[in-house]
């Protein structure tokens, strides 16, 4: 008994999907203009779960995210750098892929590209244009907001509301201030293709519809995205798809609340700015997905320097639970973890159950007892993306500018002769060089152990 919240009824449903042996959704991917900002990789790692659970409950599932490669903030930064369309999108795909992955993050099942989809796009708006939703002028096609009797339902807007929400560009081709772009011309030097209305390209919103068309049928069970896309890309995409084909789009609408930094909107302006990439270079990728995880996610989250910390320290507290223990284990929930993430990906509720096994850990009186919680800690948290290393993996991973490993045994082995040699003077001072370097030793009868702080 999955249950979701579905921003189409604002209320908690049972989710029941079409076909209960192949759960289909989808979720609206980058803009492939410029490296992925962390309040990018929210509704990453949130649909990230849902895809994880999805595909512990039912047998098959299809996860469709796509990559918006022809936008004019694409042509815009292709410019600025001096270099072709194509390398900026391939690379800058590239290295979205590798950041999500570093959070850990599964590949989605189907990755589709917009400017490989636009024979697709053109037949949608075709359709439109024959059943009246649609109109062409001035090479341009638009769609008309006020066919759509439904138009509005999914952000709650009344029609005032779409005409000052729009932001409307005033376009004398438009018949309606509200009727938004579905295809444009483009000048020779802008990327196009050859339609019945001219040399031009898509308006953002047709991609969403043509390609969850193609992947997941004329009606899935899941939409997913960040809840600033509800209006208007949303909205637009369930206004193209339906009325195209007298069908919902989705069944399911999902959205993951705002990011903040610190209180604020994260803007370049405000000099909040920062790409996952920066935060990855100092911050490992749990810890991000921690942070990204820790609050409900329909909830605002604020990504704040003792968030980072709080996470890092619970990720410790997890990690010291397992020093011990070295079994090969892969992921599985346990029904408690099921429990918290079946109540609309409760995450954490989630964690809780993983506290309570670190607990059962750390009390546990025989070493059956302990081992059978250290194993179910890693199997949960694994089933959640997490303690993907191992204890001495996570314990001993080099931050930049530190010592090697390498260099950090030879001054333990050095600190040993010098205790051993009862020179507790030296053995002192190393202890503090290695500290001052961020290293933590901890003398146990067996010998000296050490990890990064
Ligand atoms: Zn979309």
């Amino acid at each position: 008994m999955l249950t979701v919240y579905n921003t189409l009824s604002r209320k908690k449903e049972l989710f029941q999907p079409i076909d209960p042996n192949h759960v289909k959704f989808y979720v609206c991917g980058p803009t492939v203009y410029d490296t992925a900002h962390i309040g990018n990789a929210r509704p990453v790692v949130v649909f990230d779960v849902l895809f994880r659970l999805l595909s512990h409950l039912y047998p098959k599932v299809t996860y469709v995210r796509n990559i918006t490669d022809v936008d004019d903030k694409i042509m815009v930064a292709a410019k600025e750098r001096g270099i072709d369309i194509q390398t900026l999108t391939t690379d800058t795909t590239k290295m979205y892929q590798d950041d999500m992955a570093s959070l850990y993050a599964l590949s989605p099942s189907i990755q589709p590209k917009a400017t490989e989809h636009i024979g697709e796009m053109q037949a949608i708006i075709q359709t439109l244009i024959e059943k009246g939703h649609a109109y062409a002028a001035e090479n341009h096609v638009l769609f008309s907001v006020k066919s759509d009797p439904h138009y509005g339902h999914l952000s709650n807007l009344s029609q005032d509301d779409i005409v000052a929400g729009a932001r409307v560009e005033v376009a004398p081709y438009k018949k309606d201030p509200s009727d938004f772009v579905l295809w444009k011309p483009s000048t020779p030097d802008q990327p196009g293709w050859y339609s019945p209305w001219g040399r031009g390209r898509p308006g953002w919103h047709i991609e969403c519809s043509a390609m969850a068309k193609k992947y997941l049928g004329e009606t899935f069970d899941i939409h997913g995205g960040g809840i600033d896309l509800v209006f208007p890309h949303h909205e637009n995409e369930i206004a193209q798809s339906s009325c195209c084909h007298q069908k919902p789009l989705a069944n399911y609408w999902m959205h993951n609340g705002h990011l903040g930094i610190n209180g604020q909107k994260m803007s370049k302006s405000l000099g909040n700015f920062f790409t996952v990439r920066q935060k990855l270079s100092d911050i490992p990728g749990e810890v991000i997905r921690l942070v990204l995880l820790s609050t409900h996610y329909r909830q605002p989250l604020d990504w704040t320097d003792s968030a980072v910390t709080q996470s890092k320290n619970i990720l410790d507290r997890f990690y010291t639970a397992l020093k011990d223990f070295d079994d090969p284990v892969e992921g599985r929930p346990s029904d408690a973890l099921l429990e918290g993430l079946k109540d609309d990906l409760n995450t954490p509720l989630a964690f809780s159950y993983l506290h309570e096994l670190t607990n059962a850990i750390n009390k546990a009186t025989t070493l059956d007892n302990k081992k059978k919680h250290q194993r179910l800690l890693k199997e949960n948290a694994l089933f959640l993306g997490f303690l993907n290393q191992s204890s001495k993996d996570w314990f001993q991973t080099r931050q930049e500018g530190s010592l090697t490993p390498d260099a950090i045994e030879s001054l333990l082995q050095e600190r040993q002769v010098a205790r051993q040699t009862k020179d507790f003077k030296k053995a002192d001072e190393i202890r503090q060089t290695l500290e001052n370097q961020g290293i933590l030793l901890d003398d146990t009868p067996q010998g000296s152990t050490w990890r990064y702080r």
